[in-house]
C-alpha cells in the first residue's frame, strides 16, 4: 500500500530494527517505545482494523498470535507482557495498517490506562 509506513518497513524501504520475520509477519522495535520492551507485531497484508479484515487476513492475525508468545520469550518477557490492537480514532490509532504492540520487560501494573 502506498504511503504506509509499516508496509515501507517490510518492504525494507525504511530501516527497522528487526526482531523476528517469517512469509507471515515482521516483528520490530517501536521508534518511540512506551515500555521497556515494545514492539510490533505486523502481518504482511495492508489493512487498517479488524473491521476490514477479510478471512486470508484473519488467517495471517491468528498465526501472528501463535507466533507472539515464542516471540515474547526469546525478549525475555518470562514475566508477562501486554498486548494492545489500537482500533481507530478513540484509541489514538496513527498508523493504518494492523498491528500488535507488544509491551513488557516491566511491571506495568493492573490499569489498563
Ligand atoms: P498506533 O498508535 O497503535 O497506530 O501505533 C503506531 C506505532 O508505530 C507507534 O507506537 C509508533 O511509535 C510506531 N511507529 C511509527 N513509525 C515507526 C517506525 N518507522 N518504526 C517503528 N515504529 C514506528
Amino acid at each position: 500500500m502506498e504511503n504506509c509506513v509499516f508496509c515501507k518497513i517490510i518492504a525494507g524501504e525504511i530501516p527497522s530494527s528487526k526482531v523476528y520475520e517469517d512469509e507471515d509477519m515482521l516483528v520490530f522495535r517501536d521508534i518511540n517505545p512506551q515500555a521497556k520492551v515494545h514492539c510490533l507485531c505486523v502481518p504482511k497484508s495492508h489493512f487498517a482494523t479488524l473491521a476490514e479484515m477479510d478471512e486470508a487476513q484473519a488467517e495471517l492475525v491468528k498465526k501472528c498470535m501463535i507466533k507472539i508468545p515464542e516471540i515474547a520469550s526469546s525478549l525475555g518477557l518470562d514475566g508477562g507482557y501486554r498486548l494492545i490492537v489500537n482500533q481507530g480514532k478513540d484509541a489514538g490509532q496513527t498508523v493504518h495498517h494492523l498491528h500488535i504492540h507488544i509491551l513488557g520487560g516491566q511491571d506495568m501494573g493492573e490499569k489498563m490506562l
